[in-house]
């Protein structure tokens, strides 16, 4: 039987870190090393702060606009993890993943984020629709 769950959030900045916490929780029956945990915090973190900085820019309303994750862990004990967003989605989702792409302030970001899930990941599919959101899926 597959080992389901899900939750949502409002997309404010500190829900990044609760997302971490909630996912390396979810994950501990798998036993991971402590490299394969930081994988898993560092590519969730990854894509949580895109929806909120990105997905959901310039959003007046914080509460209202909400980040869903979902991780599921199958009999195999394969783990995928959703995160997703209903912000302004993105037009050409091959070009935003090219490594050092970046539509963000250029002091802060460095537009490493795809690039850090897709290596800390075993697969990473990334969906999105403009005005409708982002889904990333990873499986690891
Ligand atoms: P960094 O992650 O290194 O701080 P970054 O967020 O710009 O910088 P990526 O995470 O690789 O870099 O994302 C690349 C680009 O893809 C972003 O600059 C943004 O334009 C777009 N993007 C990523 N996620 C989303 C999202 N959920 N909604 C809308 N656009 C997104
Ligand atoms: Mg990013």
């Amino acid at each position: 039987m597959n080992n389901v769950m899900k939750t949502e959030f409002s997309a404010l900045a500190e829900n990044e870190a609760f997302a971490r916490a909630v996912a390396a929780a979810f994950v501990m029956p798998l036993d991971p090393t402590v490299e394969e945990l930081t994988e898993i915090k560092t590519a969730v973190s990854e894509a949580v702060s895109n929806s909120i900085i990105h997905g959901y820019e310039g959003c007046a309303d914080r509460n209202e606009a909400k980040v869903i994750m979902e991780c599921t862990i199958s009999d195999g004990g394969k783990l995928v993890i959703t995160i997703e967003d209903n912000g302004v989605g993105i037009g050409d989702v091959e070009k935003a993943m090219e490594p050092m792409f970046s539509t963000g302030d250029s002091e802060e970001r460095s537009g490493m984020g795809f690039t850090v899930m897709e290596s800390f990941t075993d697969r990473l599919k990334v969906r999105s629709e403009i005005g409708k959101g982002t889904t990333v899926i990873m499986t690891k």
